[in-house]
């Protein structure tokens, strides 16, 4: 399959990990956005929020579980930190594979308002 994290995933591109266990694996922004800028993805092939299905939930619960564990990890659990997911082409979305962004590190400018 041509997807740039699916390659990550089965290490043919290389990428500098934070978290792994069976199911999820989480990596360091190529392009990061804060000083503290992590991508957290399920190895499942999902493309997009849209794609989520019921027996995914499970999946996507332990992805949160994930976020805590590397923010504590990285020493931005206090803090603070945002988790975004960008879904579709209007919102951003370049790589097809679901993926939330864990940035921190700074005090993050407002989404809205
Ligand atoms: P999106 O706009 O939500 O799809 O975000 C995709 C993110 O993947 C962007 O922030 C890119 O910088 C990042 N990215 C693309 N290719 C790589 C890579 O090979 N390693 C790490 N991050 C990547």
């Amino acid at each position: 399959m041509d997807c740039i994290f699916c390659k990550i995933i089965e290490g043919s591109i290389p990428s500098k990990k934070v978290f792994e266990n069976e199911r999820i694996l989480a990596f360091y922004d190529i392009q990061p956005s804060a000083p503290q800028h992590v991508l957290i993805i399920p190895k499942k092939h999902i493309p997009t929020m849209n794609d989520v299905q019921t027996e995914d939930l499970a999946l996507i619960g332990e992805i949160h579980q994930a976020a805590q564990q590397i923010a504590r990890d990285l020493g931005i659990a206090e803090a603070g930190y945002r988790l975004i997911n960008n879904c579709g082409k209007d919102s951003g979305q370049v790589v097809f594979h679901i993926h939330y962004h864990l940035l921190g590190g700074e005090k993050l400018g407002a989404l809205v308002g």
